[in-house]
């Protein structure tokens, strides 16, 4: 589907009729392009980077009602957030996985226990399944040994979930295209076209693929915008104000041999009073969030910078001090942005996290919200694009946001059972040819890693990979998983992935130098 030579294949039909043009490939642009295409439009998705390159591959991977929306009043926010977690858990298998979550107190907290024992319940009553316990500060140990047991009163227990937050994206675009649409990555739509009414009516689209610098006009009666935190951008170029503030957060990665948790704990933080998660996650632990305002140009990759680098390290440092964590531990880190309307609060916690839809002289810009709720966000997007488009779009609730997975059976013999339901949750319905693709031992996993050669092979070949970054960042999530971004297997990596993609050595090399450079500035721990 996306083989080589699939980009001039997609490109040569760009100037034909669309219904709708998607602008942005993170998680919501991949499910406005999902729900259009089961609706039998003719859809178009232009991502100026690789899919996922936003905030989409920089979440802290969780499918969750959100708590702390509740403590803000958001109980629209929690409501649909609980019941899309659900939903995801029932038909994302393999991909989006029940996680259980501690909430310990303490002496001094700057919100007593028993506030989240209330939203706790309306948690579980939103969910309809009573999911949580209290336990002693004992019972709270046993479940978490490496929490801190000074002044620590007890907590609770909870169940939300956690995902791969690109391979999710990667599912829902690679299903949308399986249905018939295009999806193209590093394609920048770089200007609106509009109609003599001042209307707008497509996009200027440029080449963003090395060596690459076309440009083409697409048109259709709908253009959405789901560009994130770059969403003003497109905006303004119709003369509105900037409405968006751009907001950081940013997470340490640990070794799980340095941080080894098998439930993900939520404390407070003791100088902010501002829940930080640490979250087990493909045989690594994040700590995460910091919020802080992003005044740094988008063009360039997002990084933690080192007062956010302490902030975490204080709570790692506060929840789990037998443990003595410090920077010399961190395997990686992560930065991501999002859009909040900007209604100038001092503190950016405070901002609304629900998303927003604005129609401005025919740009539907969608924008803000969560991974979570990807299809309400899709449902909204096509709605109010409704009366624009050719044919009625029946927005069935109760259709699947994710094809069925094939039988587990399928892959009997081939695969060991642990992996295969991984495999399936990842990959979907093309995980049997991704097993016939694999050679001898390539369904192993990389030493280190969760994830397997065959993947590795599979992405070159099949999954747009345009540059190495997309394979060892949001393919597969090496980058974020290994010491110095994987490059330790960079041999075999070589041996696999450059006669996949095509690459000479010169490309390779060039490749290489990019990675290394995109890891230092963006990834690694000496990036704050
Ligand atoms: C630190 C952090 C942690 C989070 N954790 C969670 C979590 O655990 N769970 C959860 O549910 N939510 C979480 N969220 C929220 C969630 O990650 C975001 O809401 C979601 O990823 C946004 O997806 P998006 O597709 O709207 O934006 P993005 O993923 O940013 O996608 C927008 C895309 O548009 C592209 N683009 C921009 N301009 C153009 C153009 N002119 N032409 C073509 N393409 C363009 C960009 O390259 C980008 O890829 C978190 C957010 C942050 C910041």
């Amino acid at each position: 589907m996306w083989h080589r030579g699939w980009r001039d294949e997609a490109w040569a039909q760009l100037d034909s009729p669309w219904d709708l043009i998607v602008i942005g490939g993170g998680i919501t642009g991949a499910g406005i392009l999902r729900e259009a295409t089961r609706a039998g439009l003719r859809a178009l998705l232009l991502e100026a980077g690789d899919f996922a390159s936003g905030t989409s591959s920089r979440s802290s991977k969780m499918v969750h009602g959100g708590l702390r929306y509740l403590a803000n009043a958001q109980v629209k926010l929690t409501m649909e957030s609980v019941s899309e977690r659900e939903r995801l858990l029932r038909e994302g298998r393999g991909l989006v996985s029940p996680l259980g979550f501690l909430m310990p107190s303490f002496r001094g907290d700057h919100t007593p226990g028993w506030v989240f024992g209330v939203g706790l319940i309306l948690y579980d009553m939103l969910a309809l399944r009573w999911g949580h316990a209290h336990y002693d500060a004992r019972g709270l140990l046993e479940l978490c040994p490496v929490l801190a047991d000074q002044g620590l009163l007890g907590g609770y227990r909870f169940i939300d979930a956690t995902t791969d937050d690109a391979r999710l994206t990667t599912r829902v675009l690679r299903e949308a295209v399986n249905g018939g649409s295009i999806a193209l990555n590093y394609a920048r739509a770089e200007s609106l076209l509009t109609r003599q009414t001042g209307q707008v009516c497509g996009v200027v689209v440029r080449d963003q693929a090395p060596g690459a610098g076309r440009t083409a006009e697409v048109r259709a009666p709908v253009v959405l915008s789901a560009t994130g935190a770059w969403a003003d951008d497109l905006r303004v170029q119709l003369g509105g104000p900037r409405r968006l503030r751009r907001l950081r957060g940013s997470h340490l990665i640990f070794p799980f041999s340095r941080l080894p948790l098998t439930r993900a704990v939520s404390v407070l933080h003791p100088a902010t009073g501002r829940p930080v998660f640490a979250v087990p996650w493909e045989g690594v632990t994040l700590i995460g969030t910091t919020d802080v305002d992003h005044t740094e140009d988008l063009a360039l990759e997002p990084a933690i910078d080192s007062t956010e680098a302490s902030f975490l390290l204080a709570m790692a440092t506060f929840a789990f001090p037998s443990l003595e964590l410090g920077m010399k531990d961190v395997l990686a880190t992560q930065a991501g942005v999002r859009a909040v309307v900007n209604t100038g609060r001092s503190d950016p916690s405070k901002e609304s996290r629900e998303y927003v839809l604005w129609d401005e002289r025919g740009l539907l810009t969608v924008t803000g919200g969560k991974l979570t709720t990807f299809r309400r966000m899709a449902h909204s997007a096509l709605r109010a694009a409704q009366s624009r488009l050719p044919r009625h779009v029946p927005l069935d609730n109760r259709l699947p946001v994710l094809d069925p997975l094939p039988p587990e059976r399928c892959l009997e013999g081939h695969v060991d059972p642990a992996l295969c339901l991984r495999l399936l949750g990842r990959h979907g319905a093309e995980t049997p040819m991704l097993v016939e693709a694999a050679e001898p031992g390539e369904l192993q996993p990389i030493e280190g890693s969760l994830f397997t050669w065959a993947e590795l092979r599979w992405a070159a070949r099949e999954e747009g990979v345009v540059h190495l970054d997309d394979l060892l960042l949001r393919r597969l999530r090496l980058g974020l998983t290994l010491p110095e971004g994987g490059l330790a297997h960079l041999d075999r990596i070589r041996t696999i992935a450059q006669p996949e993609l095509g690459w000479d050595d010169e490309r390779w090399t060039q490749e290489i130098e990019r990675y290394r450079e995109l890891w230092r500035t963006g990834y690694s721990p000496s990036a704050s």
